[in-house]
């Protein structure tokens, strides 16, 4: 008789979620999902997501519907264009150059709904998470503890405990400790607006304003995403100076040139909302996929947290789970049911990826830093090297030996 596993995924974001959908379908699993916030509740998914083509090309290997419902409910990312803040372009790459197929721009909270609701009765909403250990009787399996509606839940001998619960993974706290953030050297502020631009803005475009760079791109049905980046030394506080209108303006617009119409838009949307802005720095932490004893992974943000330079990071949470719902079908297919073997392999497929698109992330903000110069950075970019960098990273998804 084929033994049963017991499969704990905490939290339903985006890797989370699609590891959800696609494990639960499986025999030979026992999966419980389990969500802090309720189910309409997106209120910490406020902005949008450029998701990169090897997301998409990933969960299509893995799951084509749910990434036929993903695609049609965003727009295509086809183009990165990049100007100075006059509106001079220093570059415009089809990003079919370096793809085999689309991104998508999204609202992060639409990318969620469609996630979590492809998933259905898999995940549990509204669990506040009351302990997470090593199972008392086991050296290798854990046990997790829960309220769900006023009522007390636990699991024991859970043979695969999942921490998909983002950059504050309390799993990954429980086990090896919260990883240090490294700080990178720049602020970012996020904020959605209303599209009322009149067709200034669409697919992802970079505006440089000396190191101040200025992204933007339209969502569904009518927004626009903005995000702004300020250097920043390690450890100083954000003046409160940067986040009044006037140092938007400051920041953004050229000194002793015209703006370009986009950016003027943009600015001054901004400036509207500045009280809406969402402001954190970029900072990036310690790969680790798996615990040594415990049978215990972490996919996604909880994983890896990312420089979000590229736009890498829900896009490789979404690579993480598209790799290890394939490779743990692939094992109970092949009746490979050692969990301690499944996170060996997950670590040897993912390991060398991940720490490729963090590399290549942080080599990119070379023109968000004190004193860079988007010139010169905006060249290297047009050249072989990071062509096929980036042709890599937007191609070469890493799915294992069943991809
Ligand atoms: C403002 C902003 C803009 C961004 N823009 C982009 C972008 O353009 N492109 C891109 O690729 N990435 C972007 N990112 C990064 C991206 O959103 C994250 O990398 C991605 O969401 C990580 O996915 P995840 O599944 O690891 O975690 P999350 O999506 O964060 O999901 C974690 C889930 O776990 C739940 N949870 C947490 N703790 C618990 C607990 N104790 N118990 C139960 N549930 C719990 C949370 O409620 C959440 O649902 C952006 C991030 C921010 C903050």
């Amino acid at each position: 008789m084929t033994q049963i596993r017991k499969v704990v995924i905490l939290g339903a974001g985006v890797a989370g979620a699609i590891l959800a959908r696609r494990l639960s379908a499986l025999p030979g699993l026992d999966v419980t999902c389990l969500e802090r916030v309720a189910p309409d509740d997106h209120s910490e998914a406020g902005t949008g997501l450029n998701v990169g083509p090897n997301a998409i090309k990933a969960l299509h290997a893995c799951d084509p519907a749910l990434a036929r419902d993903v695609i049609r409910q965003s727009l295509p990312w086809q183009r990165w264009r990049t100007s100075l803040a006059d509106g001079t372009v220093l570059f415009d790459l089809p990003l079919d150059r370096v793809a085999d197929n689309d991104g998508i721009r999204i609202r992060w909270s639409e990318l969620y709904r469609i996630l979590r609701s492809g998933a259905g009765p898999a995940i549990r909403y509204g669990c506040e998470v009351t302990r997470i250990g090593p199972d008392a009787a086991d050296p290798h399996r854990t046990s997790v503890a829960w309220t769900e509606r006023g009522q007390e839940h636990t699991i024991d001998g859970i043979d695969l405990l999942i921490g998909a619960d983002g950059r504050y993974s309390a799993t990954r706290a429980s086990f090896s400790g919260q990883p240090e953030p490294r700080h990178i050297g720049v602020a970012i502020l996020r904020v959605l607006v209303e599209d009322r631009s009149g067709g200034l803005v669409d697919d992802y475009e970079q505006w440089f304003n000396r190191h101040h760079r200025l992204l933007a791109f339209r969502v569904p049905p009518h927004h626009i995403y903005i995000a702004g980046t300020y250097p920043i030394a390690a450890g100083m506080a954000i003046p409160d100076e940067w986040k009044t209108p006037e140092g938007m303006r400051h920041a953004f617009l050229p000194d002793g040139r015209e703006a370009s119409p986009a950016v003027r838009w943009l600015v001054e949307a901004m400036c509207d909302q500045a009280t809406d802005v969402h402001w954190a720095r970029m900072q990036e932490s310690e790969v680790r996929f798996a615990e040594p004893v415990r049978q215990v992974l972490y996919l996604g943000d909880s994983a890896h947290g990312m420089a979000p330079t590229l736009g890498q990071g829900a896009t490789q949470a979404m690579e993480d789970a598209s790799c290890v719902a394939m490779l743990i079908e692939a094992a109970l297919r092949e009746g490979q049911n050692d969990v301690r073997e499944w996170l060996r392999e997950i670590d040897a497929v993912r390991r060398e990826r991940i720490q490729f698109a963090m590399e290549l992330s942080i080599r990119a903000t070379d023109t968000l830093l004190q004193g860079a110069d988007p010139v010169a950075g905006a060249r290297w970019k047009t050249e072989a090297p990071f062509i096929d960098d980036l042709s890599r990273l937007f191609r070469d998804v890493a799915l294992g030996p069943v991809a």
